[in-house]
């Protein structure tokens, strides 16, 4: 397996010939697949016919498997947001590929650095991903998944603290819930974490206006990067703010739904052929989310197609987008505070909520009315809720529960515990 490094791809020339020269074996590693050995492999990328997400619930658990199962490193399943348990599974092999895309960070990871990962660790590969790619390139990683019960927000802000943690690994979301937290524990979030260097985000859909917030919040610079179970990493940003497909180790190409074509480049979901698959290759697999590829010349000098992506089908209700509405809330002044919001329309009108402190709700609920009237044309209802109205201020500072069984409590002790934990 070729192992580039930042900034090693010097065209696209170059980039194609070694797509190209990956092929043969490529399709030789899907044909031992059930699925792709009862669909026939063509002779050449051109001709596959797309896979499906329901060619990968139909083939669970293990029909796209092509090795022996001992030869399985790790088996993981989708967030599942549509449904049916979608399986992925790699081998070792694979597991290298996978850690070094995540690490191609601009910031580098070093054995000097700390890592908090704080994404799932069940069944997901996310927070596998940041791990494995944080041990290989010899730093320390905190694990600190966000849906367990040991690791409640005041927890993270203690480590992040305490710990001096230089990296993290989350959605976007979550940073902005760290920083209420730390807020509600008496730090700053700017001023009171020095060695944090930068925050990787992914995961959802995050517009340049919030990410330019969380850099802000926490005075270091935020990486995005995009991925998904059955893929890994599949871009990640540069330091000119750009996220790179990493097509050195995937074809990318882009379906237009309405005709079924496919393109090189253009608007249109993406279609992924990943280059070097041991477990479950996979030939032109629809990841079915919205994205736009271009081929254009970056300061950053990597050799490699950029891409922004608008989420799932771009979500969007009569014209109104997430991502569209969040970029006006995070244009809102800073010094506001406005980091949580939910909209919806009722009665014919928008109804939008902003968590925001008294003092600034009437200049925040003025500026966001005027700013989705100019941008959409409607008159909105932005109500301003206090702090705590949208994330409570319990999540921000509960401590953890009891993670032990037991039984046996003293006379007049609280023995509700002992259900806690079934
Ligand atoms: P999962 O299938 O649970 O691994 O989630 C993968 C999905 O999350 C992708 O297919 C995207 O829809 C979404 N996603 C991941 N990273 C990003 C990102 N940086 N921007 C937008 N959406 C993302
Ligand atoms: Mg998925
Ligand atoms: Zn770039």
């Amino acid at each position: 397996m070729t192992n580039p490094q930042l900034g090693d791809w010097s065209s696209f020339e170059e980039l194609d010939k070694l797509q190209q020269a990956r092929l043969p074996e490529l399709l030789d590693a899907a044909a031992r697949s059930p699925f792709y050995r009862t669909r026939g492999v063509p002779a050449t990328l051109a001709e596959a016919p797309l896979t499906t997400k329901a060619d990968l619930r139909d083939a669970y658990p293990f029909g796209l498997l092509a090795t022996g199962r001992e030869h399985l490193a790790t088996y993981h399943e989708s967030s599942g947001s549509s449904g049916a348990p979608t399986a992925s599974y790699y081998t070792e092999r694979d597991w290298l590929d996978l850690a070094e895309r995540f690490a191609r960070k601009w910031v580098g990871i070093t054995p000097a650095d700390m890592m908090l990962v704080r994404t799932p660790y069940a069944l997901m590969i996310t927070g596998h991903l940041a791990h494995a790619a944080a041990r290989l390139r010899g730093a320390t990683v905190v694990p600190a998944d966000n849906r367990t019960l040991a690791m409640p927000y005041s927890r993270v802000v203690r480590v992040l603290h305490d710990l001096g943690v230089t990296l993290t690994w989350s959605l976007p979301t979550d940073t902005l819930v760290w920083a209420a937290a730390a807020s509600a524990a008496g730090y700053r979030p700017g001023a009171d974490f020095p060695a944090l260097r930068a925050l990787f985000v992914g995961g959802e859909p995050v517009s340049a206006a919030r990410k330019a917030r969380i850099a802000a919040l926490w005075g270091a610079p935020v990486v995005e990067e995009y991925g998904a179970t059955e893929t890994g990493t599949l871009a990640g940003e540069c330091e000119h703010g750009r996220m790179h497909l990493w097509a050195d180790r995937a074809i990318f190409e882009v379906l237009d739904p309405a005709t079924g074509r496919l393109a090189g480049a253009g608007r249109g979901q993406l279609v992924v052929t990943p280059l070097y698959r041991e477990a479950m290759p996979l030939l032109r697999y629809n990841i079915e989310d919205d994205v736009e590829v271009s081929y254009v010349d970056c300061p950053c000098g990597w050799a490699l197609p950029t891409v922004s992506v608008l989420g799932r089908t771009a979500f969007s209700v009569g014209g109104l987008t997430q991502l569209g509405l969040e970029t006006l809330v995070f244009e809102l002044p800073a010094d506001l505070g406005v980091l949580f919001w939910r909209a919806r329309p009722s009665g014919g009108r928008l109804r939008v909520e902003i968590e925001v402190a008294e003092r600034y709700r009437t200049a925040a609920v003025a500026g966001l009315t005027a700013a989705i009237g100019r941008a959409y044309g409607v008159e909105a209802d932005v109500v301003g809720v206090p702090p705590g109205g949208l994330v409570p201020h319990g999540l921000l500072t509960a401590t953890s529960d009891v993670m032990k069984p037991r039984g046996l409590f003293a006379e007049g002790e609280d023995w509700d515990k002992a259900l806690r934990y079934y």
